[in-house]
């Protein structure tokens, strides 16, 4: 989190420290640093130097259109998984021709909207889709551009609920359906075969099982080849992990080039698309709250902050890990294990177990590593309202998305008449 950092005793962000950003929009709330977003994206864009390449940033790691419009600005493609990620991408002035759809589900609706758009590609997750995308596409009279999602049965070797090519998971095709699935999207008169794409999990630490999921889909596209079918984009989906708690996952450098090196050794030529999410949001923000109340039990300390799991839900769905860093250093209190805890009434709603923290009721801390899966899985549980977005860059602080209201909150309800 390098444009997080202390100075003289107090975190900024970039050139702004964070005690300014609470007080002008209050707690909690989410900040981001342009900088290191862009630093990120450009880590893999470097990365593929003069190897064709198109970065398909995952929209659903932070959808804010501030940061899609910075990430259209450099370029970047995107990946989405639904009619309104699709919708922000284009509000954010994102090109169209640079965007995979993803998803199990695609409504009918979703896919006359995606192709109305002129997506890249379509990434077909079932022979069901394949079959509804083939009379939507009639439908309007075009062509569809379609990679199979293809699941290779590797295992990322990270949390369940983040594994997603395994036979079990409901993701993708499996190697054998996707080769029959290939040559019948072959025969349809209304889809184009443009691609191969594969996902196989999040929070990936390792190469071995992207270079692995690689393997199995060269030789899909080899064995397509035979069969007469010519692959033009390999989509290898995102994953690549980031330092939450002392991971070392690869840099971005080795990541690309474990794939560029196994393609080459295929003699296969192709452009790669990539899907990061978390790697490029991820440790590009924090989210602040402020300690409300310390509590002490015989056997435990709370620290009861005013962000609950509803507003960060990571820890509590994937029992992740966030540090939980104070906002200035010089607290007179004594150091103690606490267990950060929101607001909401659940048991579940914990930030962080057992922290060592200097502590008193308004001081400030930063919850790292919050840029992605944070504020998009936020909710209104127990009607709390969604904190602001703040974007910081050098000296200037941005609010993109203000702290939500009570009015937002029940505006779409309606009581019974009389
Ligand atoms: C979630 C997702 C991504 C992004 O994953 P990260 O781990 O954030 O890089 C990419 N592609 C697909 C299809 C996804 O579902």
């Amino acid at each position: 989190m390098t444009f997080f950092a202390y100075h003289a005793g107090e975190l900024y962000a970039e050139q702004v420290p964070l005690s300014r950003v609470a007080q002008q929009v209050g707690t909690p709330a989410y900040v981001y640093s342009r900088a290191a977003i862009e630093n990120q994206w450009r880590a893999l864009d470097d990365a593929f130097g003069d190897y064709p390449h198109t970065i398909c940033y995952a929209v659903k790691a932070n959808s804010n259109i501030a940061i899609l419009n910075l990430l259209a600005r450099l370029g970047s493609g995107f990946d989405i998984v639904s009619e309104g990620e699709l919708r922000r991408v284009l509000a954010a002035g994102g090109d169209p021709s640079k965007v995979v759809y993803s998803g199990v589900a695609k409504s009918v609706h979703e896919l006359e909207f995606a192709l109305k758009s002129n997506v890249r590609s379509i990434n077909i997750e079932s022979v069901a889709e394949l079959h509804r995308l083939q009379a939507v596409a009639a439908s309007l009279g075009v062509t569809a551009s379609i990679a199979i999602r293809v699941n290779p049965d590797v295992d990322p070797e990270t949390h369940p609920y983040i594994s997603t090519g395994m036979e079990k998971a409901k993701f993708g095709v499996t190697m054998e359906a996707a080769f029959e699935a290939y040559k019948l999207a072959h025969t349809m008169p209304n889809i184009e075969v443009h691609g191969i794409a594969c996902h196989i999990g999040s929070q990936i630490t390792k190469t071995s099982p992207f270079t692995d999921a690689l393997e199995i889909v060269l030789n899909m596209v080899k064995r397509l080849a035979q069969a007469g079918i010519q692959i033009q984009q390999l989509d290898l989906g995102g994953g690549l992990g980031i330092n939450y708690q002392g991971e070392t996952p690869p840099a971005a450098d080795e990541y690309v080039q474990a794939m560029i090196a196994g393609v080459a050794a295929h003699g296969i030529d192709l452009p790669i698309a990539i899907e990061p999410g978390r790697y490029i949001a991820g440790n590009s923000g924090v989210m602040l709250t402020t300690v409300e109340y310390t509590k002490h039990n015989t056997s435990k300390n709370f620290a009861i902050v005013d962000a609950g799991m509803n507003d960060l839900m990571r820890p509590a769905l994937y029992q992740a890990h966030h540090e939980i860093i104070p906002v200035r250093t010089d607290s007179s209190a004594e150091p103690v294990s606490y267990d950060v805890v929101g607001p909401v009434c659940e048991s579940a709603d914990v930030l962080g177990y057992e922290r060592e923290l200097a502590l008193q009721s308004g001081d400030l801390l930063a919850v790292c590593s919050a840029g992605a899966y944070s504020f998009a899985m936020s909710n209104n549980y127990n009607s709390r309202t969604r904190p602001p977005e703040v974007m910081v860059d050098g000296d200037q602080i941005h609010v993109i998305r203000r702290r939500e209201t009570f009015d937002q909150l029940i505006q779409g309800e309606r009581q019974l008449p009389d």
